[in-house]
């Protein structure tokens, strides 16, 4: 693929992303309306909403300091409107599903129907399923360069030269996919900052590490060398992020730059290298890439639970097993090539 294709398809994500402040539901002037009148009143239909009442019981007098003004009538208030915007939008869509109309987005959100506390259940579920693939798959590599493969001699450390950054990647990434999971479960400001904050964080510190692993860099001082811009770079834009300005579209740009970026050395790697993994290293890859296109192709979800995103964190399972199965092999390889040398 030559250049153009890539740069619009950055302009399609940028654009996309930019949608997510004026979707076309919350423009819905009896969508408003049925939101301010249910925070005003705590009513809609025959429904009331427990945290939209408030009586003189909501702050008693000698309970514990937290519990009082404002941290718990602002907590009453978040609860409030995230309810009213549930219920509304529930209601509106019901309607125009009887009009036989395609569901809208919502503050940037396709209308997810709820499960208990869970508002997005099934992307909450699959989130948890990657956080669990990927303790396997870093427990096991731990017990194959600790237990399996022999140790150098001396020093009793493992031959493989990067056992300690898989072990950092194994941590941002179980990391992020818990953040992932309680973000889907409840959506509010501080749980999306500190799942895109870990998603950005992984996949900043992956490109460092496919960097060092292409390249064979071996010494601390060369490490540091590599690691530092890109590190200096991912701090700024988590900052930036967190403090400055939540923007989705620049974000979704610096994230595909990132992560394309690795996929091609990667891919490209195994082929110069001849790895003796490089077929699955290939697979993980393709299957990536094909993975993203799920984030392009943005559609709605089937009956309220499952979207496109959802099905992007499904597809990352069986990816995240067979990246991991590529790693231990690359530990393998290392050691026996090193042992081989050794003698
Ligand atoms: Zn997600």
């Amino acid at each position: 693929m030559g250049t153009y294709p890539w740069i619009s398809l950055l302009f399609a994500f940028g654009f996309l992303f930019n949608q997510l402040d004026a979707s076309a539901g919350d423009a819905d002037p009896l969508y408003r309306n049925c939101v301010e009148q249910c925070e005003r009143t705590g009513i809609i239909g025959d429904q009331t909403i427990q945290h939209c009442q408030y009586s003189g019981n909501d702050m008693p007098s000698n309970s514990s300091w937290y519990m009082q003004e404002p941290l718990y009538l602002q907590w009453k208030q978040l609860n409030c409107r995230s309810d009213c915007r549930y219920y509304c939008m529930v209601q509106r869509e019901n309607e125009r599903e009887k009009h036989g109309l395609n569901p809208h987005k919502y503050h940037g959100k396709w209308p997810f129907k709820r499960v208990s506390v869970f508002q997005e259940p099934v992307s909450a579920i699959f989130s948890a399923l990657n956080l669990l693939t990927h303790f396997i798959g870093w427990l096991t590599f731990f017990i194959l360069v600790n237990y399996k493969l022999p140790l150098r001699p001396q020093s009793r450390r493992t031959y493989y030269e990067y056992t300690g950054l898989w072990h950092i990647y194994g941590f941002l990434s179980m990391n992020a996919w818990f953040w992932s999971a309680i973000f889907h479960t409840q959506d509010i400001d501080l749980t999306e900052k500190l799942d895109y904050s870990s998603a950005v964080a992984v996949l900043g510190y992956s490109l460092i590490l496919c960097l060092l692993r292409v390249f064979n860099v071996k010494d601390e001082a060369s490490r540091v060398m590599f690691a530092a811009p890109i590190l200096a770079f991912v701090t700024t834009h988590i900052l930036y992020l967190n403090f400055y300005e939540m923007d989705y579209g620049w974000n979704m740009k610096v994230c595909l730059v990132m992560g394309i970026s690795q996929l091609l050395i990667w891919a490209v790697w195994g082929g110069v290298t001849r790895h003796p993994s490089r077929f699955r290293l290939w697979t993980a890859v393709f299957g990536c890439a094909l993975a993203v296109l799920l984030e392009v192709y943005d559609f709605h979800p089937f009956h309220g639970y499952v979207d496109a995103h959802a099905l992007w964190h499904a597809t990352t399972i069986p990816l995240t097993y067979l990246w991991w199965s590529f790693v231990k092999n690359d530990a393998k390889f290392r050691t026996s090539t090193l042992v081989k040398k050794a003698k």
